[in-house]
């Protein structure tokens, strides 16, 4: 890359970075639920109508897009932050903290969305140079039910069509000017599971006229662990976890239903398709052993969201080239948690990357937490970053035409490989 223009994004990151910190603060202060993110991204249209860019709003309720046109024709990038906040009470002691009782900006969203606008001025000013276009995404929901799948059925990818996609989210684990990111699955499939065990009631003292649903239960529970520990690959990655349960009437009274409520996260998409014979089959099994019978809905969510190599090898190279010191962690471990920006990287080559926030007690503490708070000069190292990761993306440094992005080979977490 061009080093004038590395110095220009170093410049311009600096002088916005107080402005973009209030920004964060703002939202900071006035949370908003999934999908309810209203004055968030009214917010959002007037900073990108100030830059003059085209924007389209109220896509999938709230959802933003703002389109920087470049001065040549080129290839399209998108760059994705989401906007939704927690339903949790912020108890920090800060002059920023939430005004609004019982929501909170937990997970870092509020620092995504400012990041973004940040990037998005610094991109506008260096429009001159910019061989393709920027899409900049702020999207809902996140946390729950999913904001990116209902705004890619609206037709986000398209007009102009995008090319490779891009997000970060905070990370409380690194600190302030290291990023960290792996390639291929990075996080897990997220699937939901309703399943109910029948049985046949009957007075307590008397459980040989019944069939215990309860009984049942606890051996279903029990089996279907199994599955992980004997039925597939050890070295693959699989939870199966029951969260909730709910059966029974009184102490001596045989219980006929049980209803349980579980999530099973995946890293491979070939397990996913697996696990649901392999659950049907332990049920069926041990059901029937009892003289019980069940229903079983498994109810896919979020996809795992894929790395690709060449876009992560890139964002490396990037970050490095900045010359501000940033330094690419490579202990990054994935995790089983669920992302919906996973849906982008179903589409297009993408990349998302941890973001160091944490310095010291206060911000190393984890997101969903009623303490939860970043260290704001990650602030500008998110808008750096995010801006020079499109200048070589446009300049076909970085093709995002990798052969394998990782969906179907074991994870391999070293970007450097
Ligand atoms: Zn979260
Ligand atoms: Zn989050």
């Amino acid at each position: 890359m061009d080093q004038e223009l590395i110095k220009k994004i170093n410049l311009l990151a600096d002088n916005l970075s107080d402005e973009i910190i209030e920004l964060r603060r703002e939202f900071h202060m006035h949370p908003e639920l999934g999908f309810s993110e209203e004055k968030t991204a009214a917010r959002i249209v007037e900073e990108m109508k100030k830059l003059g860019l085209e924007v389209k709003s109220g896509i999938a309720k709230t959802g933003v897009v703002a389109l920087l046109k470049g001065q040549e024709e080129g290839p399209t990038i998108l760059l994705r932050a989401d906007m939704d906040a927690l339903p949790i009470q912020d108890k920090k002691d800060v002059p920023y903290a939430s005004k609004i009782e019982g929501v909170m900006h937990a997970c870092g969203h509020d620092a995504h969305t400012a990041i973004l606008v940040g990037a998005a001025k610094v991109l506008t000013e260096i429009k001159p140079w910019l061989k393709g276009n920027v899409k900049f995404l702020f999207q809902p929901a996140e946390e729950g039910p999913g904001g990116a799948e209902p705004m890619i059925a609206e037709g986000v990818m398209e007009n102009p069509e995008v090319n490779a996609a891009m997000a970060l989210h905070v990370d409380p684990y690194y600190a302030p000017g290291e990023i960290a990111f792996g390639i291929g699955p990075i996080n897990a499939n997220s699937d939901e599971i309703n399943l109910t065990i029948f049985g046949k009631g009957a007075h307590g003292a008397r459980p040989q006229t019944g069939v215990d649903a309860l009984a049942v239960s606890g051996q279903v529970i029990v089996s279907l662990q199994q599955i992980i520990s004997r039925m597939i690959d050890t070295r693959e990655d699989v939870v199966l976890t029951f969260g909730k349960i709910e059966g029974g009437y009184r102490r001596n009274v045989i219980a006929d239903k049980v209803t349980m409520e579980g999530t099973l996260r995946t890293r491979s998409d070939e397990i996913r398709e697996e696990m649901p014979r392999l659950i049907e089959q332990v049920l069926q099994g041990v059901t029937s052993s009892f003289g019980a019978t069940f229903s079983l809905e498994i109810e896919p969510s979020y996809p795992a969201l894929i790395n690709d190599a060449v876009m992560a090898k890139n964002l490396e190279k990037t970050v490095l080239e900045l010359k501000q010191g940033f330094n690419v962690n490579k202990n990054f471990s994935p995790s089983m948690g669920g992302e919906d920006f996973s849906y982008f990287s179903r589409l297009v080559p993408s990349v998302m990357f941890r973001l160091g926030t944490g310095s010291d007690d206060k911000t190393k503490c984890s997101a969903h937490n009623s303490f939860f708070d970043i260290d704001e000069k990650a602030i500008p190292v998110g808008m750096k970053i995010f801006s020079a990761a499109v200048f070589r993306f446009l300049e076909g440094e970085l093709d995002g035409k990798s052969s394998d992005n990782g969906k179907k080979s074991r994870t391999n977490f070293s970007p450097g490989e």
